[in-house]
C-alpha cells in the first residue's frame, strides 16, 4: 500500500467467554505496541451496536485505514465487521480477524498461556492486515425460479411457499406420485388427524398451482452453474402411458396379465399390485405407470397375443413407444427435500424380522391399521393357516436408533410417538388387546407429546423398561426375551404380533444428490447444514437449501417448519433478483500460467476451466476462475507448481508475513 497504514485493534471480551481465560487488558496493551497501530481497545461485546460504533468512530476520528478484530471465528462475525467498515466508507476487505475464542479461550485453561497465544494471533493479524488490498464484490442476476427435489411433505410445502410468492418452481419427484412417506401414514400424532386428509389437499394444490411445474417420475441428472444461475437437467422417465389420455380408470391394472402379482411398495409389500399400477388411490398425478422391470411386453417383447392392458384401455393411453425425456431449465435456488429410508430390521437378526411374518415394522403397522391399506384397516395376522385378530401385541422401541452396533447413534425422534399413536389405534380397534411397549426411555418432547403419552398409558398400554435381547417362536406365539430393568426381572413374554419401531436413516441413494450439489454429510450421514444453529437450512453450496428428514430425523411439524424456512431462504435471491459474488476468490496470473490444468483437477467446486488466449502471437491455454463458483478455499494455490493462482487476501505476500509473525518474527 502506498498510504501509511493506520491500524485499529479491537479485543473482544465476548462476555466472559474470552475474558475469563485471556487477559484482554494485557493483549490490548501489547497490541498498542505493534507497528502502525494507532488505537487499541477492548470491549465486552465488539459485535454489539456500541462495539461497532467504537470501531466506526475511531475510523472517522483517527483516520484508520485497517482494522483488526480479535474475537470469535470469522465464520461468525466477519460479515458484521465488514459491514461496519463499509458504513463509514472504508473498504470492507481492509479487515482481519484474530480468532482468540475458538482458537484461544475455548481450548485453553492456562490464563498465561492463553494470553500469550492471543497476543501472537493479534500480532499475526496485524502483520497481514497492512498488506490487504481493497476488493469489490460483484452482483449477478438471479433466475427467478427454484428447483425443489423431492415431493414429500417437505418438498410440497417448500414448493407451495415459493410458488405462492410468485416464482416458478420445478418440483421433481422420483416416484410416480407426490406425497412421500406422509402419504403412507394413517393418523398423525399427537392430534390423530388423518394423514391423507391433511396431505391430499396440499398434493393437489402443488399439482395444480399455476407457478409449479410438477415433474413426477423424474430424476435430476445434472446441476451446473452457481447460486442464482443453476443449469438443471432432469430425466422424465417413460411411464409407457400417455398422461394426457389416461383417465385413471384402472381397467388396465385389473386386466393386466400380471394382475396383483407384485408386492405393492406403498403398502410396504403387504398388498399386491399389477405390472401397470397407480401407487395408491389418492396418487397425484392420478395416472398409471407401467413397471418396466415387471411388464411382460417391456421385459420379453411380448405379452400373450396382445397386451391385455392395451385391449382394456378405452382411452388408448398405453404407449410402448414412449421414451425417457430430457428437460432442461435454469433456476436461481434449489431446495433439497429428498427424505429418508426406514431402518431395515434384517440388520438386527435377533428380532427375527426375516424369520417370522408376525414381526413387522412400524411402517407396516401403519399400512395395516390404515383404512386405505391392504386389509381396509382391519388388524389381522396369520397364525399358521388361520387369519386371526392379534390380542397380545408388543412394540419394541429404538430399533435401528441409538444403537452403535448398526452405526446409528442418533435418536430418530418419531418412533416413541408413532408407537404411542399405533398403540392407541390398536386399543381403539381391539379394545380387549394387551399392548406392551418395551423402551429404553420415552422421548415425548414436542407440543402435546407428553400429554398423549400419558393418555395412552391411561388407556391401558403397558410400558416395560428394557431392551429385548431376542425374539423367538414358542408354539404359535412370539416370545420377547427381555429384562425389566426397573425391577431387575428377566421376562419371556408371549405375543401374537410384534411391531419393531424402526428408526429413520439417510436415503441409500443420497450419494447421487451429494455429488450433484456438492453437499456434505454430518457424522450421522444425513446432509450437513451450514451451521447447526444459525444456518440450519443452508448448505455449504450457496443457493442450495435443506428441508425435512434429508437433514436429520424430524416429525411432520418440524419438517413443515423447516420447509418453510428453506423456502424463505430460497426466496431471498429470487426476490432480490441479484446475488452477491464474494471478492475473496482465486485469481490467475495468466502470464506465468502454464495451462497444465492441475488446478482444474484439484478444485473441489469445479470453478476452474482452461481457456485459450493469445500470448505474444501464440495461442496458449491458461486457467480461468469462475468467480461465482469459487469458494476461495485455496486448494488450487497449494497445487500450482508455478504459483500462478492465488486467492485474493490470501496471496503469498499477504500470508507469509502473517506466518512469520506467528513464529515471533515481525
Ligand atoms: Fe389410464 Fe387406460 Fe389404464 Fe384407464 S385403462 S387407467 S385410461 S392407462
Ligand atoms: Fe400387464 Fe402385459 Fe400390459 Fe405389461 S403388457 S402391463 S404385463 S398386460
Ligand atoms: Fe497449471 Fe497453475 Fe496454470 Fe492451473 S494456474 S493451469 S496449476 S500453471
Ligand atoms: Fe477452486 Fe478453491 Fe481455487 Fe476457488 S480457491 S478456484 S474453489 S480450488
Amino acid at each position: 500500500m502506498t498510504e501509511k497504514p493506520k491500524l485499529g485493534v479491537y479485543i473482544c471480551h465476548c462476555g466472559i467467554n474470552i475474558a475469563a481465560t485471556v487477559d484482554v487488558e494485557e493483549v490490548t496493551e501489547y497490541a498498542q505496541s505493534l507497528p502502525n497501530v494507532v488505537v487499541a481497545r477492548n470491549y465486552s461485546y465488539m459485535c454489539s451496536d456500541p462495539g461497532q460504533l467504537l470501531i466506526k468512530n475511531d475510523i472517522k476520528e483517527h483516520g484508520l485505514n485497517r482494522v483488526v478484530v480479535a474475537s470469535c471465528s470469522p465464520r461468525m462475525h466477519e460479515p458484521t465487521f465488514r459491514k461496519a467498515l463499509q458504513e463509514v466508507g472504508l473498504n470492507p476487505y481492509y479487515l482481519e480477524m484474530a480468532n482468540i475464542r475458538e482458537q484461544g479461550s475455548w481450548v485453553h485453561e492456562d490464563r498465561e498461556a492463553a494470553t500469550a497465544k492471543a497476543k501472537t494471533l493479534v500480532a499475526a493479524a496485524v502483520a497481514k492486515v497492512r498488506l490487504l488490498e481493497p476488493l469489490t464484490s460483484r452482483e449477478v442476476d438471479a433466475e427467478p425460479a427454484a428447483l425443489v427435489i423431492g415431493a414429500g411433505i417437505a418438498g410440497i410445502q417448500a414448493a407451495l411457499d415459493i410458488a405462492d410468492a410468485g416464482f416458478k418452481v420445478y418440483l421433481v419427484e422420483k416416484s410416480p406420485s407426490v406425497g412421500g412417506r406422509m402419504a403412507q401414514l394413517d393418523k398423525t400424532f399427537p392430534t390423530l388427524d388423518c394423514s391423507a386428509c391433511i396431505l391430499t389437499p396440499k398434493m393437489v394444490d402443488a399439482a395444480n398451482h399455476p407457478n409449479i411445474e410438477l415433474l413426477a417420475y423424474s430424476e435430476v441428472e445434472e446441476v451446473g452453474g452457481f447460486v442464482g444461475n443453476f443449469d438443471v437437467k432432469v430425466r422424465k422417465k417413460a411411464r409407457y402411458v400417455d398422461v394426457s389420455k389416461c383417465t385413471g380408470c384402472g381397467d388396465c391394472a385389473k386386466e393386466c396379465r400380471l394382475a396383483n402379482r407384485f408386492p405393492n411398495e406403498f403398502d410396504e409389500g403387504l398388498g399386491k399390485r399389477s405390472a401397470i399400477y397407480l401407487p395408491f388411490p389418492q396418487a397425484v398425478p392420478a395416472k398409471y405407470t407401467i413397471d418396466p422391470e415387471k411388464c411382460l411386453f417391456l421385459t420379453r417383447g411380448r405379452c400373450g397375443k396382445s397386451p391385455k392392458c392395451v385391449d382394456a384401455c378405452r382411452a388408448e393411453a398405453i404407449d410402448f413407444e414412449q421414451k425417457d425425456e430430457i428437460v432442461t431449465f435454469k433456476v436461481g435456488a434449489i431446495v433439497v427435500a429428498t427424505g429418508f429410508d426406514v431402518f431395515d430390521p434384517a440388520k438386527k437378526p435377533e428380532y427375527g424380522y426375516t424369520d417370522y411374518p408376525n414381526v413387522i415394522t412400524g411402517l407396516e403397522m401403519e399400512r395395516l391399521v390404515s383404512a386405505s391399506g391392504p386389509t381396509g384397516g382391519d388388524i389381522v395376522v396369520h397364525n399358521g393357516e388361520e387369519e386371526i385378530t392379534p390380542k397380545e401385541i408388543a412394540f419394541i422401541q429404538c430399533v435401528g436408533s441409538r444403537d452403535q452396533s448398526v452405526g446409528n447413534e442418533y435418536c430418530s425422534r418419531v418412533c416413541c410417538m408413532y408407537t404411542a399413536k399405533q398403540a392407541h389405534l390398536i386399543k381403539d380397534k381391539i379394545p380387549d388387546a394387551t399392548v406392551k411397549v418395551y423402551y429404553m426411555d420415552v422421548r415425548a418432547f414436542g407440543k402435546g407429546f407428553e400429554e398423549f403419552y400419558d393418555r395412552v398409558r391411561r388407556e391401558g398400554i403397558r410400558y416395560v423398561r428394557g431392551n429385548p435381547s431376542e425374539i423367538f417362536k414358542r408354539g404359535n406365539k412370539l416370545v420377547v426375551k427381555v429384562e425389566d430393568t426397573l425391577t431387575a426381572t428377566p421376562l419371556e413374554d408371549e405375543f401374537d404380533l410384534v411391531v419393531l419401531a424402526v428408526g429413520l436413516e439417510p436415503r441409500s441413494d443420497d450419494r447421487k444428490i451429494i455429488d450433484l450439489l456438492r453437499l456434505s454429510q454430518s457424522p450421522d450421514r444425513f446432509f450437513l447444514e451450514a451451521h447447526p444453529k444459525l444456518r440450519p437450512v443452508d448448505t455449504a453450496s450457496d443457493g442450495v437449501f435443506l428441508a425435512g428428514c434429508c437433514q436429520g430425523p424430524k416429525d411432520i411439524p418440524d419438517t413443515v417448519a423447516q420447509a418453510k424456512g428453506a423456502a424463505a431462504s430460497a426466496l431471498i435471491p429470487l426476490a432480490r433478483g441479484k446475488v452477491a459474488i464474494d471478492a475473496q476468490v482465486a485469481e490467475v496470473i495468466e502470464d506465468t500460467c502454464r495451462g497444465c490444468g492441475f488446478c482444474v483437477s484439484i478444485c473441489p467446486y469445479t470453478a476452474i476451466e482452461l481457456v485459450t488466449i493469445n500470448r505474444m502471437g501464440h495461442s496458449v491455454e491458461v486457467a480461468r476462475v469462475n468467480e461465482a463458483l469459487c469458494k476461495g478455499c485455496g486448494s488450487c494455490s497449494a497445487g500450482c507448481l508455478s504459483n500462478s493462482i492465488q486467492p485474493r487476501s490470501f496471496r503469498d505476500r499477504q500470508i507469509l508475513p502473517q506466518i512469520a509473525a506467528l513464529g515471533g518474527i515481525r
